[in-house]
C-alpha cells in the first residue's frame, strides 16, 4: 500500500513584498521520488528550505507522518526525519570527511554515537566511493567529492525523507551518470526522496511524480512524461 509520508498544504513564503512560494500543495508518497522542477527563481529551494526548517513558511502546513514541521527549527526537523543536501554545499571544511559524516549521524533522525556511528559512517563512505579520502579535510576535496560528503552526511541521520537540492548540478557527464545511478540505488532500497533538479534525464529516469513551479506557483503535477508534455510547463521553461 502506498502511504502519504509528507503533505504540503497551501504553503506560502513571502520575503518582504516578494511571494517566493504561493499557496503550494502536494503529497509525497512513501518510497517514491518526487521531483520539484521549474525555471530559476521559481521557488524550488525556498520550498526545500521550508520543508527542512531553514525557513518558516509565512502560511500553510507541512506535515511529516501527520506531525507539523512548519515553524519548527531545522535541528528539530532533522530529528523528526528530514535530511537534506544544499544547492551550495555546506560542510565543516576544516573537519575530516569522516567527522562531517559523524556530525550527520549525531544530529539526524536516528542518532548514533561512538563505535556504532563510526561503523555506520564507514559503510556510507565505502558506498559513496569516499573511503580513500575519509581522513582528509573537506577543504582538500574535489567538487564531486564534497557533493558525495553532503549526501553521506544526510544519509548518516537515516532520514525518512531525503531532500536533494540540485545535487547533480555541476557534474561532468561521467559523474552525472554515476550520480543518477546512486540516487536510483537509494530509490530502489525504498527511500523517500524529494529531488530538485534541472537535469531532464535525471528527472525522467528517477522521478515517480513531479511538481512544476513557475514564479512561486505550482503550475502542474504528474508523472515526468505528463508534466514535460504539458503546454503550460513548456511555456514556463521557454519563457514564451
Ligand atoms: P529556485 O530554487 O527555484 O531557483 P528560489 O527558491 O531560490 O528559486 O528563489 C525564489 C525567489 O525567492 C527568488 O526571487 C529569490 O530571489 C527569492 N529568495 C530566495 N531566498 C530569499 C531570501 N532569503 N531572501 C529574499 N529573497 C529570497
Ligand atoms: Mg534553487
Amino acid at each position: 500500500m502506498s502511504k502519504t509520508i509528507l503533505q504540503a498544504r497551501d504553503v506560502t513564503k513571502r520575503f518582504g513584498g516578494l511571494v517566493a512560494v504561493n499557496g503550494v500543495s502536494f503529497d509525497v508518497t512513501e518510497h517514491q521520488v518526487m521531483g520539484i522542477i521549474g525555471p530559476n527563481g521559481s521557488g524550488k529551494s525556498t520550498m526545500i528550505n521550508m520543508i527542512s526548517g531553514s525557513f518558516a513558511p509565512s502560511a500553510g502546513s507541512i506535515q511529516l507522518n501527520g506531525r507539523e514541521l512548519a515553524g519548527q527549527p531545522a535541528h528539530k526537523v532533522a530529528r523528526l526525519g528530514v535530511g537534506r543536501t544544499f544547492q551550495l554545499v555546506r560542510l565543516l571544511p576544516e573537519l575530516s570527511v569522516t567527522q562531517n559524516v559523524l556530525a550527520g549521524a549525531a544530529f539526524g533522525h536516528r542518532r548514533r554515537w561512538g563505535p556504532e556511528a563510526e561503523r555506520f559512517a564507514h559503510t556510507l563512505l565505502d558506498r559513496l566511493g569516499l573511503a580513500q579520502v575519509a581522513a582528509l579535510p573537506v577543504s582538500a576535496l574535489t567538487y564531486i567529492d564534497t557533493k558525495r560528503v553532503e549526501l553521506a552526511r544526510a544519509l548518516a541521520g537515516e532520514p525518512e525523507v531525503l531532500l536533494l537540492d540540485e545535487w547533480l548540478a555541476g557534474l561532468n557527464p561521467t559523474e552525472l551518470s554515476t550520480g543518477i545511478d546512486l540516487i536510483k540505488s537509494l530509490r530502489d532500497e525504498g527511500r523517500t526522496i524529494i529531488l530538485v533538479e534541472h537535469v531532464m534525464d535525471a528527472i525522467r529516469s528517477l522521478c515517480d511524480r513531479c511538481v512544476v513551479m513557475s514564479s512561486g506557483t505550482k503550475i502542474a503535477e504528474g508523472t515526468p512524461a505528463e508534466v514535460l508534455s504539458d503546454r503550460e510547463v513548456i511555456r514556463a521553461y521557454l519563457g514564451d
